[in-house]
């Protein structure tokens, strides 16, 4: 059976963008068959962030996430190809760089569990949530 064309979000976080490897990342989806559809560059607002990551608001993390990702520039995508979903994440790697598999974005660049490079959406389900959060027109 052929893969399902699919879109996902994908964030390059502040760590990423300061250390210029947005175009090292992109080069990466590109590499993988993933079209990127979208793309804006946008240094967030606290309560911006605050909004994207309401799911983790309990978490004990929260505050330093929030404040991590509103502290300079990211890259916004959509990415699409067959898959997509899925593939984001595969081509990411674990959320904690020491656990991400060789080859991976957060395994090869990413500097932290907090400072891990990448965000992409874990659901389709997500997947269509989050960018609607971005990209409302689309
Ligand atoms: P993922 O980004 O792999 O989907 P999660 O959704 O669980 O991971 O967490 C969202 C983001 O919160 C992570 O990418 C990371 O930046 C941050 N984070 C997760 N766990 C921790 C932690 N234990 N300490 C600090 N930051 C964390
Ligand atoms: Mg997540």
């Amino acid at each position: 059976m052929t893969a399902q064309m699919e879109k996902t979000l994908s964030i390059i976080k502040p760590d990423a963008c300061n250390r210029n490897l947005n175009g090292e990342i992109i080069s990466r989806f590109e590499k993988a068959g993933l079209y990127i559809r979208t793309m804006r560059m946008e240094h967030l607002t606290k309560a911006q962030a605050e909004a994207f990551y309401a799911v983790h608001k309990e978490r004990p993390f929260f505050d330093e996430l929030v404040t991590y990702m509103s502290s300079a520039p990211v890259v916004i995508m959509t990415l699409e190809g067959p898959d997509a979903v899925r593939k984001n994440r595969e081509l990411m790697g674990a959320t904690n760089p020491a656990d991400a598999a060789c080859g991976t974005i957060r395994h090869d660049l990413a500097l932290s569990i907090g400072e891990n490079s990448v965000h992409g959406s874990d659901s389709l389900e997500n997947a269509k949530i989050e960018i609607a959060f971005f990209f409302p027109e689309s």
